[in-house]
């Protein structure tokens, strides 16, 4: 039996005027998705425990099978074992990302989506003036970084700041035990930043220049129960962000890159597709997820939200469907995404999403796929919320619902 899971990060949302009051969802065109609905099961579904921030760990820390009331220790860990950082005991692990404040407004928490190219130069000037024995900057991707801190504060409140886009920080800036440690790194960060010649340039060019770090997401090593252990299962998980990388190697399920694979809407969707057939050949698992349409949600865009979730159902829902009716195994299929990412907000609620599932091979001819569709979207059964995630998944993946 091949389990397969198809997750569209942050896909859901709330009817937007720019679409005619309807949701992006319901203005795509995603035939597969709402064949799959049709052929199989259709359920409103609950994904971030009560208690919980809707973010994207949590929510695929469930997806993947595994209930963050039981395994939780704060975002970084988890991306720190997606970058391959091997965190000692008494590190603390914290998301830093390059965001642009202006006026005390957090105007940008990416930065403008700085390249790699251009973010490398400046985490090595943080690192050589603020690193130290215990204190680490790892470079991530584009504006997402980490750093590795023995003995660091673990227990500050802290905001992920693409929840707070155009809003005063002052109330969002990190409190508790240890907060000033944190701010005084992300003081510091300013005048290193604001002077550096890629910094300048972005500036010189119009680009959106980095003011400061923002640190939030902390916590110490996370371990997990293994999938084998768990599930029974070996497999992968394909993804371009690390947070999700992380989930599967905490899992020790198989994290391939894949070249192109950007995390936004031009990503590399066919080799995210290649890598999970090709894994399905030899194993029974594949978790692949798609960033692009939460960054564009984050980004506001209605219409390229649409379009980012379209590409989901063509070059990813569609060509894995067909091969799995194709190679005629059985196969258990499942879609959803892990929050919704409402445009109106530009930022995660823990609404509910759909999630649709379907057993197969169904067996038409030549492998064709039905075509009767229903909606997938977030108004089906009239609201009503039919299960929780992270205490369903379990028994979905065991086969015992
Ligand atoms: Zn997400």
């Amino acid at each position: 039996m091949k389990t397969v899971l198809l997750i569209g990060d942050g896909m859901g949302d709330r009817p937007c005027p720019e679409l005619g009051d309807r949701t992006p969802l319901q203005a795509a065109a995603i035939p597969s998705m709402r064949r799959i609905a049709a052929a199989g099961t259709l359920y409103l579904a609950d994904t971030v425990p009560p208690g919980f921030p809707p973010g994207s760990d949590v929510a695929n820390l469930g997806l993947l099978g595994y209930d963050a009331r039981e395994h939780y220790s704060g975002r970084a860990p988890i991306e720190a074992a997606g970058a391959g950082i091997a965190l000692q005991a008494g590190d603390v692990a914290l998301r830093c990302n390059f965001v642009h404040i202006a006026d005390n407004i957090m105007v940008d928490y990416s930065s403008g989506h700085i390249s790699n190219e251009e973010a490398l130069p400046l985490l090595e000037a943080l690192q050589a003036e603020l690193g130290r024995e215990g204190l680490t900057f790892h470079p991530g991707v584009q504006y997402r970084h980490l750093i590795q801190w023995n003995e660091g504060p673990s227990s500050p409140v802290t905001q992920p700041p693409h929840d707070i886009i155009g809003q005063e920080i002052s109330n969002y800036l990190p409190q508790g035990e240890g907060s000033d440690e944190l701010l005084a790194l992300m003081e510091a960060s300013k005048e290193i930043l604001a002077k550096h010649p890629v910094n300048l340039a972005r500036a010189e060019r119009g680009d959106v220049p980095v003011t400061q770090i923002w640190l939030w997401g902390q916590g110490p090593a996370l371990q997990l129960p293994g999938y084998q252990e768990l599930y029974g299962l070996e497999g992968v998980v394909v993804t371009a962000v690390d947070l999700v990388r992380g989930l599967g190697v905490l899992a020790g399920l198989d994290t391939p890159r894949v070249e192109g694979a950007t995390g936004l809407i031009d990503t590399n969707y066919e080799g995210k597709v290649e890598a999970a057939l090709d894994a399905l050949q030899h194993s029974d698992f594949a978790y692949v997820h798609v960033e692009a349409p939460d960054e564009c949600g984050h980004m506001g865009d209605a219409k390229l939200k649409t379009e980012a979730i379209e590409l989901f159902d063509a070059r990813v829902v569609a060509p894995i469907w067909q091969e799995l009716e194709k190679r005629g195994e059985p196969y258990r299929l499942l879609v959803t995404m892990d929050h919704r990412t409402p445009i109106e907000l530009r930022g995660h609620t823990a609404e509910p999403v759909p999630l649709a599932t379907l057993e197969g091979p169904l067996g038409g001819s030549d492998a064709a796929l039905p075509e009767a569709e229903t909606a997938f979207d977030e108004f089906i059964h009239g609201g009503q919320v039919d299960l929780r995630t992270y205490e369903w998944i379990p028994a979905w993946i065991r086969g015992e619902v």
